[in-house]
C-alpha cells in the first residue's frame, strides 16, 4: 500500500531532509586520506542528535550505524570501520534522519584524491543519472519511467545497474511502498501522484551488475570486485511539480574536490 503524504507531511519531511543536508556537509568536511570511517560515523550521528533527530539507519534490523559507508567495491550497506580512507578510493556516505515522525534518506560518492578518470566518469555518470530519473518523476508519470531513463542512459556508457536492490517509498517508515527501480520500461509501474515521497538511488556498477553479500549479513559488494556508485535523493510529486527534499549542495559547498 502506498501512503500518499499531505502537504503538512511532506513540510514535516522536508525539514527532517534538511538536517540531513547538512550532517551530509558536516561528514563532508571530514572526508579526506587518513580518516577512519568510523569516525565518520561518529561526526554524523552527534549532527543528528544535536539538532533534536535519530539517525534512520541506527538499530533499524539490527544495523549497527548511523551511516552506510560503502568504500570501493562495496555497493552499498558497508559498516562503518577502523578502515582509513587512502587515495584512489571511492567512499559512498548514505544517511538517513528521522524527525517529528518522519525520515529523509540521501547519499553521495565522493572520490578521495587521485581516483582513475574511468571511476570518476562512473561516478558522474551515476550522479547524472539519478537528475534523469527525478526528471521522468513526474505527476502522470510511472514509475518505471524513472528506471528507464537511469538504466538507458547508464548502460549506453557501458556501465551496469544493480537489480537486486532498489529505492523506495518512505515516510513515517524508512522503506515504504513502492519499489523504485533503477531499471525498467517506460509506462511500467505504479503512476505517480499527488502525495507520493520516494527516495531515488541508482547503484551503478564499473563492471558486471553481480553482487555478493558479504557473511557480516549486510554488506553488499560486486561480484568482480570492480568499483561501484552510488547516490540518492528523497523526492515528493506534486500535481504541479516535483521537489528534491534532501540536498548535496552542503557535501558541494564543503568536500576539497
Ligand atoms: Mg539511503
Ligand atoms: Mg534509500
Amino acid at each position: 500500500m502506498i501512503h500518499y503524504k499531505t502537504s503538512e507531511e511532506v513540510e514535516r519531511i522536508k525539514e527532517s531532509a534538511d538536517i540531513l543536508g547538512r550532517a551530509h556537509g558536516a561528514i563532508a568536511k571530514e572526508v579526506k586520506e587518513g580518516v577512519k570511517t568510523s569516525f565518520l560515523d561518529k561526526i554524523a550521528e552527534e549532527f543528528i542528535r544535536d539538532h533534536g533527530a535519530v539517525p534512520s539507519f541506527k538499530g533499524y534490523n539490527g544495523f549497527p550505524s548511523a551511516l552506510c559507508i560503502s568504500v570501493n567495491e562495496v555497493v552499498v550497506h558497508g559498516f562503518p570501520s577502523a578502515y582509513e580512507l587512502k587515495d584512489g578510493d571511492i567512499i559512498s556516505i548514505d544517511c538517513g534522519v528521522f524527525h517529528q515522525g518522519f525520515h529523509s534518506d540521501s547519499a553521495y560518492t565522493y572520490p578521495i584524491g587521485e581516483v582513475p578518470p574511468s571511476v570518476l566518469a562512473l561516478l558522474n555518470a551515476t550522479k547524472d543519472s539519478l537528475y534523469l530519473g527525478i526528471e521522468q518523476a513526474v505527476f502522470g508519470n510511472r514509475i518505471g519511467d524513472i528506471g528507464h531513463a537511469v538504466q538507458k542512459f547508464v548502460e549506453a556508457k557501458g556501465y551496469t545497474v544493480v537489480r537486486e536492490l532498489v529505492g523506495h517509498g518512505l515516510g513515517r517508515n524508512l522503506h515504504e511502498s513502492p519499489e523504485v527501480p533503477n531499471y525498467g520500461k517506460k509506462g511500467s509501474g505504479p503512476l505517480l501522484k499527488q502525495g507520493m515521497v520516494i527516495a531515488i538511488e541508482p547503484m551503478i556498477n564499473l563492471g558486471t551488475r553481480n553482487i555478493v553479500q558479504e557473511k557480516d549479513g549486510w554488506t553488499i559488494r560486486t561480484a568482480d570486485r570492480k568499483p561501484s556508485a552510488h547516490y540518492e535523493h528523497t523526492i515528493a510529486i506534486f500535481e504541479d511539480r516535483t521537489e528534491v527534499l534532501t540536498t548535496h549542495k552542503y557535501i558541494e559547498e564543503n568536500f576539497k574536490f
